[in-house]
C-alpha cells in the first residue's frame, strides 16, 4: 500500500469512527455536540467526569460505558437482520478485558441465547481460552454483527455498516491489549482489507492502536482440525504479548 492508499484508508477509518459517534448522539437524543474523536460521549452524570491536562486548560472528558451502547442499541432495526432474530446478541465478559474475541456473527444457538458463542464453535472458543489459561469471564466476547444472518449466511456489507459503529464503540471502551479477530469477516471488517484471513493471520496488525491477531473461526477448525496447529501458533503470540505487556 503506497502512502496515498494508506491516507485514503486511515481517512476512512476516521470517518467511519466520527460517524459512530454522530449515530450514537442522535439516537441518544442529547444535546451536547460530538467533538471528542476517542469516543467518549458526553454524560451528564458527574461521577463520570474525568480530568484530562490538555496543554495548560483542563478538559472534561465524560466516559461511556458498555451499558450505555448496549442501551443505545435498544430493539435496533437499523437492518434487515431485526425481522429474523430471536435475541440480539450484544457480547459478553469482562469490561476491562485485555483480550476480546471478535467473530462474524451469532449462530443458531446464540441467536436462542442471545449469548456469543455457545454453540459448538463457542465450546471449541472455551477450549481455546482456557488453554490460555484464562475464563470466559476474564476475556470478552462479541461479533461484528448482533444479529444472525439466515441459515447463517456471510452478513451483507450494508449489515456490517449498520451495525459496526457499536463494535466499534466496544472496543473503544474495553481498550484491550489485544482484539484476536476470528474468521475471515472479523479480521477484513476490523482490518479494512480484502486479503484472505490465510495471509492476515500469523503476525500483529494494528486496529486503532491495539494489536491485532487475525486467526480462524473456530467453526473452521471444526471443518478442518489440521489448522489447530496454526491457531495456537497465533494464540501463543497473544499470550506471549500479554505477558510482556504485565
Ligand atoms: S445486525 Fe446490528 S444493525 Fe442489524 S438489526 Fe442487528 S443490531 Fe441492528
Amino acid at each position: 500500500m503506497n502512502s496515498e492508499e494508506q491516507l485514503r484508508e486511515d481517512l476512512f477509518q476516521l470517518v467511519t469512527s466520527l460517524k459512530s459517534y454522530i449515530l450514537l448522539e442522535q439516537d441518544s437524543g442529547r444535546k451536547y455536540s460530538s467533538m471528542y474523536l476517542k469516543g467518549e460521549v458526553p454524560s451528564l452524570d458527574a461521577t463520570n467526569i474525568e480530568d484530562t491536562d490538555k496543554g495548560g486548560e483542563t478538559a472534561f472528558i465524560p466516559s461511556l460505558t458498555l451499558d450505555d451502547v448496549r442501551q443505545e442499541l435498544g430493539d435496533c432495526q437499523r437492518c434487515n437482520l431485526c425481522e429474523v432474530r430471536k435475541n440480539l446478541v450484544f457480547g459478553e465478559g469482562n469490561y476491562n478485558a485485555d483480550l476480546v474475541f471478535v467473530g462474524e456473527a451469532p449462530g443458531a444457538e446464540e441467536d436462542r441465547q442471545g449469548k456469543p458463542f455457545v454453540g459448538r464453535a463457542g465450546q471449541l472458543l472455551t477450549r481455546i481460552v482456557e488453554a490460555m489459561k484464562l475464563t470466559r469471564k476474564e476475556v470478552y466476547i462479541c461479533n461484528i454483527l448482533k444479529c444472525r444472518p439466515p441459515e447463517n449466511r456471510n452478513p451483507k456489507p450494508e449489515e456490517i455498516r449498520a451495525c459496526e459503529p457499536f463494535l466499534i464503540k466496544q472496543l473503544e471502551i474495553i481498550n484491550p491489549r489485544v482484539i484476536c479477530a476470528l474468521g475471515t469477516f472479523a479480521a477484513k471488517t476490523l482490518l479494512k482489507t480484502d486479503a484472505p484471513i490465510s495471509r492476515l493471520r500469523g503476525r500483529f496488525h494494528s486496529y486503532q492502536g491495539i494489536k491485532l491477531m487475525p486467526t480462524y473461526h473456530p467453526a473452521y477448525l471444526l471443518r478442518n482440525p489440521g489448522a489447530k496447529k496454526q491457531v495456537w501458533e497465533d494464540v501463543q503470540m497473544i499470550m506471549k504479548e500479554l505477558m510482556s505487556n504485565e
